[in-house]
This record gives C-alpha cells, sequence and structure tokens, in this order.
C-alpha cells in the first residue's frame, strides 16, 4: 500500500503493522529453519471420481510442524514464504518429495492405483528462470513422466506476464498438466482458459458451500456453468471441499466427474492415503 501511495507521500505506521512486519520477519526466519530442521511434511487429499467412486488422484499440501508452536498452518506460512522468496526453496523440496511419494505408491499398489499427484505451485515459483528444468530434472530422477505430475496454479499468478505464460506453456508442451485452482474466485476466469494452457478446472470450495439447501442459487448457477464450460472446452471439473453428501450429488448432477473434500477424506499421511490404494477392489496394475 505504501509504493502504491507513491514514493512522495508517507503512510502512518501503525502498531499493527509493526506487529505484523515483526511476526513476518520471525515467521520467516524460522521458516527458513524449518527446511533444514526438517520440520515440513506432506499430507495427501484423495480426489475422488464421483462416478465410479474410485480413487483418482491425490492433492499434496504442506504442513509444518513447529518444535514449538505446533502446527502451523499453511494459509499462514505459505504467503510469508512467497514474499520472502522461500517459496522456492520450499517448492522445491514439496515437488520432490511428492513425486517420490507416487513413485512408491505406484511402485507398490501397481501403476493403475494412481496415475497423477496434484501440487500447489506459487506464482513466485512460476517466476523462477529454473522451474521448468526443475520438473524435468525431478521426474527423471523419481522415474515418472510428464502424465504423473498436475501442477496446480491459481488464476492471479497466471495474470502475472508473458514470463509466466512462457514458463506454463514450457511445462504443458512437456506434457504436465495445468490445473486452475480456486476457480471461480480470480478476476479474469474466462480470457484466461483461452490464453493459457489449461487441462484442468478446480471449483473453489465457497462455491460448493451451501449448495444444496436449495436457497443459494447465485453459487450453484456459478458451479453449473463452470461445469458446462469444462465440458465445452474439453477440460476435467474438479470440485474441492466436498462437505456433505447432498453436496456431492449436487455435483455430480452438474456434470463433476471428480471431487474432493472432507466427506470423502481429510488431506492424509501417505501410508493412509496408500491404504486407500491397496482397499481398491478394481485398481489394475
Ligand atoms: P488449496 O490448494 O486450494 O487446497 C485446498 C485446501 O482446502 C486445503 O487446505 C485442504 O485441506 C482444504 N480442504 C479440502 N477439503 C476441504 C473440505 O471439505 N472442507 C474444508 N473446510 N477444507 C477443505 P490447506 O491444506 O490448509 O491448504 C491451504 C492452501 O495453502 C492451499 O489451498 C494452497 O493454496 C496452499 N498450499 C498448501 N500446500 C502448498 C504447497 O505445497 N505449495 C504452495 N504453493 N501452496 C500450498
Ligand atoms: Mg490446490
Ligand atoms: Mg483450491
Ligand atoms: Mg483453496
Amino acid at each position: 500500500a505504501a509504493k502504491e501511495a507513491g514514493k512522495a507521500s508517507w503512510i502512518r505506521f501503525e502498531p499493527q503493522m509493526r506487529q505484523d512486519m515483526v511476526s513476518h520477519a520471525r515467521v520467516a526466519s524460522e521458516l527458513r529453519n524449518a527446511i533444514i530442521r526438517g520440520e515440513l511434511r506432506l499430507l495427501y487429499q484423495p480426489v475422488f471420481d464421483l462416478v465410479t467412486g474410485r480413487l483418482h488422484g491425490a492433492e499434496a499440501l504442506v504442513r509444518w510442524q513447529h518444535p514449538q508452536r505446533g502446527f502451523v498452518s499453511p494459509a499462514e506460512f505459505i504467503p510469508v514464504a512467497e514474499r520472502s522468496g522461500l517459496i522456492v526453496p520450499l517448492g522445491a523440496w514439496v515437488l520432490r518429495e511428492a513425486c517420490e511419494q507416487l513413485a512408491r505408491w505406484r511402485a507398490e499398489h501397481g501403476a493403475g492405483a494412481i496415475e497423477a499427484i496434484n501440487v500447489n505451485v506459487a506464482v513466485r515459483q512460476l517466476r523462477e528462470a529454473g522451474l521448468v528444468d526443475e520438473v524435468a530434472a525431478v521426474l527423471s530422477e523419481t522415474g515418472l513422466t510428464p502424465i504423473n505430475l498436475i501442477l496446480e496454479v491459481t488464476e492471479s499468478s497466471v495474470v502475472d506476464g508473458w514470463q509466466v505464460r512462457e514458463t506454463l506453456e514450457q511445462l504443458h508442451d512437456m506434457g504436465v498438466r495445468l490445473a486452475l485452482d480456486d476457480f471461480g474466485t480470480g478476476q479474469s476466469s474466462l480470457s484466461l482458459l483461452r490464453a493459457f494452457p489449461v487441462d484442468v478446472l478446480k471449483l473453489d470450495k465457497s462455491f460448493v458451500d451451501g449448495i444444496a439447501d436449495g436457497e443459494d442459487r447465485g453459487r450453484l448457477a456459478v458451479a453449473g456453468a463452470v461445469a458446462q464450460l469444462a465440458e465445452h472446452l474439453q477440460l476435467k471439473a474438479v470440485a474441492e471441499g466436498i462437505e456433505s453428501q447432498a453436496q456431492m450429488d449436487r455435483l455430480r448432477a452438474l456434470g463433476y466427474r471428480y471431487g474432493q473434500g472432507f466427506f470423502m477424506a481429510k488431506p492424509l499421511p501417505a501410508d493412509e492415503c496408500g491404504a486407500l490404494m491397496a482397499a481398491d477392489p478394481v485398481r489394475a496394475a
């Protein structure tokens, strides 16, 4: 805000701002140590095929187990990691760890058990020159192919300019799939779909909330329109944040083939996610 206000102007330094800055600096320095000390780990939220009920994929979600403060939510530390640049080493760790886990699952439960892993990528990572090479290196070192990886980016990150666009195009040309995360909450959803090589639309949870109580016509209309858009553009439609049977039924009826949410499964430790694969009666090797 200070920057937007212009160089010649000034802003009042509110006590809350000082507190925010102090806590930002503290979290940033602690996060730096967290990566080194191995305090980060990944949970995996299964993505289900809503028609067959089978496990379809999984999204890697980072967790920080702080030695004193306990569990720190990614909603708190990811923004700090982005602003401080730590998202670059953190994101590199997440990518490698998630790909290694996918390779382990496929070795243990068969390649038919799970095709791809979803990894969230921050805009700061997309601006790094080395991302495309890094993805290629991790895939080859873990014995995976590009089809095994889906990168999740938000709408706001892809409007970031030609450099990001070029990175996304290179990744897509390589065969890595791209998902637009939190879809519907950004500013320019529709034009993005033509300008960027998108493969998957992830309907934001805010449209799923209250979708089944019959009163929220607006959100229902958006959810339906996004499903139709996905169908016409031949994109995969995924609904996130499904918390009830009624929501799941409604989304399936609207055309959502895939979904994830606490109703089906919370983010799980890798072995529990693997147990779901082992329990699938029809999985093929
Ligand atoms: P996201 O990528 O949109 O992930 C979905 C979030 O919704 C996750 O929160 C997940 O636990 C939560 N969720 C899933 N189903 C339900 C549900 O039914 N009900 C409710 N209430 N919540 C549900 P989480 O794990 O706290 O992550 C929050 C956000 O932090 C993510 O949103 C993503 O933007 C970011 N994030 C997490 N891990 C990473 C990462 O490794 N890298 C980057 N860049 N961002 C990450
Ligand atoms: Mg995501
Ligand atoms: Mg999301
Ligand atoms: Mg979200």
